[in-house]
Formats: structure tokens, C-alpha cells, sequence
């Protein structure tokens, strides 16, 4: 296994910039999500690492060494795609130990790699059949088995699991990242689902555009995340953005919601850092905020109920607030009978702020 860095990478396709001055480390033994929305440039840096692809501009390295320029099949990078094409005439022996036979390796050694392999897969039972007799799950492990067989630096997955069904998908999240532990592989896993990127990665990159958004823990993004784009693409239902103007309340900074709707700013990250009169967007998770019986002075918000969505282990209750439509979210045996006019109370030390160029203000 290895680690890769890429230094001021950038993807051009005759004037558009598919992937811009990206820059990233990966530790070995990592397992390292790009998670983005459809076109962000997952799949072109996934291409520029396996060496499908050169880079405009930037440089490449897997342990050390700078392998830019050099051709696929010397990176030692192996590679799972969506469209995991098994050999249909091949049994799952053939198919998983096709690897290790066109390195040479002797059938005997790679009977015994196989079966190891097929044991951690939890394919034992099945070496004797053709794709065609296994599940949707069952192939789709053969083609992990297939991958690994061959101890690479990094393996690269290009959502991997995007056509097998909910339940398969739950599945074969838990045996991969219980693979990549056992064996300590260093994975890049491209997903534009944020729900597989939270469950799986260590750490992850969010990319819109070309160009990285937030690199940290899947957690640390989700309590923290950089800029209002990442905020509202991590997270379902996501992070409620409520527009704001700093105003003062008794001396301390306060919040002007309109309306006549202020909120105390005192215990709210970044709140020392702005200025009055500043416009900003107030960020909260949709589990950060409270339902009161009454209005709290400072501390709660008014506004009209839209929406109740029980859905078994959650309620979410939507409600508008001075225009802006907010989630919140509550244990399912909460809701209780809620009047036309709801008053929720965020929490003030799990409220963010954004500045008016979209990024958190940063508060001490
Ligand atoms: P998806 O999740 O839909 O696969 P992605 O994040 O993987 O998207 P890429 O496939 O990396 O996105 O594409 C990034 C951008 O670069 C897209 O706007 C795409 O249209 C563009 N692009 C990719 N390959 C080429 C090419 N060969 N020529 C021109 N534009 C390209």
C-alpha cells in the first residue's frame, strides 16, 4: 500500500476547466472519498491518477514518487467501475484469479490467493459459478475480489456500488470497509452520494466545479462545513441557511431575522468577528432546533407551519420563517399537535455563520 499526493493538479479541456489547482494527501492505508455533485471533476481526477488521463498542469505521487507521466499499467493502481464487466464464460475462480494469471502467477498460488480472498468476501460457496448464477451483491464482490487480487498502491473506485439496489448498497458498504481494514488498502472512492461518503471514508473531499471545496473527517465537515455550498450538500435534509443582518440586542451582537425577529448572537460561533449591519446567513442543522410551546425573547423565532413529514424514525416539520423555508427535525414520537404559528429555538453554540462570499466566518 501507499500514499499519493497531488500538487496543483488541473484538467483542461480546450478552454474548460474540468478540475482546477487541486491538491490533496492521502495517508496510507486511507480510505479517501471525492464526493461532489454530477460534473464536479471526480471521474477526470480519478482518470488523471490511474493514468487515463494527463493533467494539464500539476504533478502526481505515489510514495514519493512522481509517476505524472508515466503509463497505467506502471503506476500499479487497480481499478473498479461502476459497469464492473465480469467475464460471463469465466466461473468466479476464473474471474477473481484472472489478474494473478496474466502476471504469471502458477495455479496452485493462485488457487490459495482466491480462496482467501473468497472468504473475506464471503464467496466461498460460490467459486464454481459463472456470473451469471450470482446475485447483483455476488458479482459485485467478485469484482472488488477481482481487484484486490493483485496487491496494488492505491485501488481507485469509481462508484462502485451505483447499481445495486438500497439494501445491496447498505451491504456492500459494510464488507468493503471492512475489506479495506483487513487488508489496510489505500482506497480513492469517487461517490456523488454524500450518505456513502459519510458511512465509508476517513476523510473526504467535497468538489463543486473544478475545484475542492472543504478536505477533513466525514464528521468535521458535517459539523463544520466551509462555505454554504458544502453546507447544503452534506446533509439530508441539509443545513437550513436563514439570511441575517448583525444588529445588537441589550449591548451584545444580535441577529436581525426581519420582521422584528432578533436573535441573541451571544454563544454563536463567529458571532465576535462581525460587524453591524453585515449580512449574513445564519446555518443550522435541521436536529439542532427545538420546538417550544411559547416565544423566548431573543432565543426563539416565529413562523408559519408548511409541513409535517412523519417518516418512522424522524419527523420533519417545515416551517417559514420571515420568507425562508426551514427543517426541523425531531424524534418521531415528538410532533404532538403543532398551531399554525410555530416557535423553534436553534441552538446557539451549534449555529454557524456565513459571510456574504459564502464562507464560514471563521470566530475563535
Ligand atoms: P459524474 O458524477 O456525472 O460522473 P464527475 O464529477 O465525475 O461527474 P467528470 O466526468 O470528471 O465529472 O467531468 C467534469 C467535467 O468535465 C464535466 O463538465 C464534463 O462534461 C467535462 N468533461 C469530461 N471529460 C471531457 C472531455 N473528454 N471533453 C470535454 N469535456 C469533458
Amino acid at each position: 500500500m501507499a500514499n499519493l499526493s497531488l500538487r496543483g493538479v488541473e484538467k483542461f479541456f480546450t478552454n474548460f476547466k474540468a478540475v482546477q489547482d487541486l491538491n490533496l494527501d492521502v495517508e496510507d492505508g486511507e480510505f479517501f472519498a471525492l464526493l461532489g455533485p454530477s460534473g464536479c471533476g471526480k471521474t477526470t481526477t480519478m482518470r488523471m491518477i490511474a493514468g487515463l488521463q494527463l493533467p494539464s498542469a500539476g504533478k502526481i505521487m505515489i510514495n514519493g514518487r512522481d509517476v505524472t507521466d508515466i503509463e497505467p499499467a506502471r503506476r500499479n493502481v487497480a481499478m473498479v467501475f461502476q459497469d464492473y464487466a465480469l467475464y460471463p464464460h469465466m466461473t468466479l475462480t476464473e474471474n477473481v484469479g484472472y489478474p494473478l494469471k496474466v502476471r504469471g502467477v502458477g495455479k496452485a498460488e493462485r488457487d490459495d490467493r482466491v480462496r482467501a480472498i473468497a472468504k473475506h468476501l464471503q464467496l466461498e460457496n460460490f467459486l464454481d459459478r459463472r456470473p451469471g448464477q450470482l446475485s447483483g451483491g455476488q458479482q459485485q464482490r467478485a469484482a472488488v475480489g477481482r481487484a484486490v487480487a493483485y496487491p496494488a498502491d492505491v485501488f481507485l473506485f469509481d462508484e462502485p456500488l451505483s447499481n445495486l439496489d438500497a439494501q445491496l448498497r447498505f451491504e456492500a458498504r459494510a464488507f468493503l470497509k471492512r475489506l479495506q481494514r483487513e487488508i489496510g488498502m489505500t482506497i480513492i472512492y469517487v461517490t456523488h452520494d454524500q450518505v456513502e461518503a459519510m458511512a465509508m471514508a476517513d476523510r473526504m473531499v467535497v468538489m463543486n466545479k473544478g475545484v475542492a471545496q472543504q478536505v477533513g473527517k466525514p464528521m468535521d465537515v458535517y459539523r463544520r462545513p466551509a462555505n454554504t455550498f458544502v453546507a447544503r450538500f452534506i446533509g439530508s435534509p441539509p443545513m437550513n441557511l436563514l439570511p441575517a443582518t448583525v444588529t445588537s440586542l441589550a449591548g451584545v451582537p444580535a441577529l436581525d431575522l426581519g420582521g422584528g425577529q432578533v436573535l441573541d448572537g451571544s454563544g454563536i460561533v463567529g458571532s465576535d468577528d462581525v460587524q453591524a449591519g453585515q449580512k449574513l446567513l445564519l446555518g443550522v442543522r435541521p436536529e439542532h432546533i427545538e420546538i417550544c410551546d411559547s416565544p423566548v425573547t431573543g432565543k426563539s423565532l416565529s413562523g408559519k407551519l408548511r409541513l409535517v413529514e412523519v417518516l418512522g424514525a424522524e419527523t420533519l416539520v417545515s416551517v417559514e420563517i420571515e420568507g425562508t423555508l426551514i427543517i426541523v427535525r425531531l424524534n418521531s414520537d415528538e410532533p404532538g399537535h403543532l398551531s399554525d404559528v410555530v416557535h423553534v429555538r436553534p441552538k446557539a453554540d451549534r449555529c454557524l455563520l456565513y459571510g456574504a462570499d459564502g464562507n464560514v466566518v471563521s470566530g475563535s
